[in-house]
């Protein structure tokens, strides 16, 4: 049975719904919430892991480890690339995006975003589900496969927004001249500043952390949790399976973040309710 099958299937046992409505209580109290989210959220919607069984490189192979300097190298190549994919993991991993839509863990956090709950979500992904599921204050550590971005003055672009000539690659920046690659963030590629000082500054402000879907051991996401349980912060933690973070985030909930993610909303809005009256 594939991932986001056993997700549907999932039943929310009586000690899991507990641990839901505690989780709703800190996200409920808490002044400033951020949620960090990876891969494990977008299984459930059809995007296999990169890695382990049945991951995208472990069937079509890995894309090289230095693709940045290689676009800088040769960024008309690499452009060419882009236009027409040869590569199986490349193509395999459009078709994939291009299929994929939010599901209930991405569309609870847009609401519990609504409701004042959410201030901020931080995601490992690219695939701008969180996007389009309605999440407005969002930041993609590595980018969003979707967009454009200039690496001069780190303006993101919609794909319509810049003109791209096949016959003459690489396109120019509409506001610098600058050089304009994909967003999404490439091996060897730093994260772009702007992105990474807005999550420094949201995990600052931040007294409690939703993480979701991500085992949070890459840098700089593995240090967030850790940042946030230092200050005395609360640290929730929604995983199908344990991590390195279970036993020390205030609160581990197992399971698959679709279905728990939407009965720790379903306890928010029941808890919001009560105040309200
Ligand atoms: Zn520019």
């Amino acid at each position: 049975m594939a991932s986001h099958e056993a997700a549907m299937d999932f039943t929310i046992n009586d000690a899991l719904d507990a641990q839901s409505e505690l989780a709703a209580r800190s996200l409920t109290s808490a002044s400033h919430t951020v949620a960090l989210t990876g891969a494990g959220l977008s299984v459930e919607s059809g995007i296999p892991p990169f890695r382990g069984k049945g991951g995208l490189w472990t069937q079509h192979g890995e894309p090289p480890m230095d693709g940045f300097q290689r676009f800088l190298r040769d960024p008309r190549k690499a452009w060419q690339d882009r236009l027409s994919p040869r590569e199986s993991w490349a193509t395999a991993l459009r078709d994939t995006l291009a299929q994929a839509k939010p599901n209930a863990g991405h569309r609870s956090l847009a609401e519990l975003e609504n409701l004042g709950c959410c201030d901020c979500v931080i995601t490992q992904n690219i695939d701008d589900l969180h996007h389009q599921a309605g999440t407005r204050s969002l930041l993609e550590i590595h980018g969003n496969h979707r967009l454009l971005r200039c690496l001069d003055c780190i303006t993101r672009f919609e794909p319509e927004e810049v003109v791209v000539d096949p016959e003459n690659l690489p396109p120019q920046c509409p506001h610098c001249g600058g050089l304009i690659k994909g967003d999404t963030v490439q091996f060897g590629e730093p994260i772009p500043p702007d992105v990474l000082r807005g999550c420094f500054e949201q995990v600052a402000k931040a007294d409690c952390m939703l993480v979701a879907g991500t085992s949070a051991t890459v840098y700089p996401a593995a240090e967030f949790p850790f940042e946030v349980l230092k200050r005395g912060g609360v640290v929730v933690e929604i995983n199908p399976e344990p991590t390195d973070l279970t036993g020390r985030a205030t609160l581990s909930l197992v399971g698959p973040g679709g279905p728990v993610l939407e009965r720790v909303l379903h306890h928010v809005s029941a808890l919001l309710k009560a105040t309200a009256s």
